[in-house]
């Protein structure tokens, strides 16, 4: 199949993404790959590689590729691992991740995103994919512990369940902040001992949940 998106992909990975400071090669390489296009309304379609968030289903958003970029290269995935996703949304994100780790279970709370989100995965072969629809704040207790944990949705806190769910060593990122705007947190896991640091300013759709804000 011919993509046309190609240039505007590798355009997209060079001057938004590299030149920000993102190094992993593997994290640029499944940039380069994932047709970001395909996560996203056709009537939007021409815009999938440009340097903002776009609007999806439901009112929620596919987050900025360098967004996307710099959360993912915080998980430091080598190949292995486990990943949980809370807001599965476009499917991007999971996409992106499901390149770079063995499995990716994501949770969705909007039936119509999971839905849309589930057809570009199997349209595109991506089969390491399991998503559900359920509320993420409560994890995925039975698929636990998870090597990382991305959650692409703004909380008041890490929801607990996350933190217990996460396997020792292991890195969880997230919005942390109010529901204007937030900072990405970084939590890491090591010999029973949790870390945390505060990043850059964000901003993201609310984490609705038990363990988010209330609908
Ligand atoms: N990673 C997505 C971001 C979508 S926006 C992308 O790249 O497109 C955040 C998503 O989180 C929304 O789809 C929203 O419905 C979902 N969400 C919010 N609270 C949630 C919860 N408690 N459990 C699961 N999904 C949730």
């Amino acid at each position: 199949m011919i993509d046309r998106y190609l240039s505007a992909r590798e355009e997209m990975v060079d001057s938004q993404i590299r030149a920000r400071g993102i190094l992993d090669e593997r994290v640029l390489a499944a940039m380069r790959l994932v047709p970001r296009h395909i996560f996203i309304d056709s009537a939007l379609r021409t815009q999938a590689y440009d340097d903002y968030p776009l609007p999806i289903a439901g009112g929620q958003t596919i987050s900025q590729p360098y967004i996307v970029a710099c959360m993912t290269e915080l998980l430091r995935l080598v190949g292995h691992e486990l990943v949980l996703e809370i807001g599965t949304g476009s499917g991007y994100q999971t996409a992106v991740l499901s390149r770079l780790c063995r499995q990716v279970y994501s949770v969705e709370r909007l039936n119509s995103l999971l839905t849309q989100a589930r057809k570009a995965f199997d349209s595109l072969s991506y089969f390491n994919i399991t998503a559900r629809l359920a509320d993420g704040t409560l994890g995925w207790p039975d698929a636990a512990p998870f090597d990382a944990i991305i959650v692409t949705a703004g909380g008041p806190e890490v929801p607990p369940p996350l933190i217990d769910q996460l396997a020792d060593p292991g890195r969880l990122v997230m919005p942390v902040g109010d529901q204007k705007q937030q900072q990405l947190r970084l939590l890491t896991k090591n010999n029973g001992r949790i870390q945390t640091e505060t990043l850059a300013g964000v901003r993201f759709v609310d984490l609705i949940g038990a363990h988010g804000w209330k609908n």
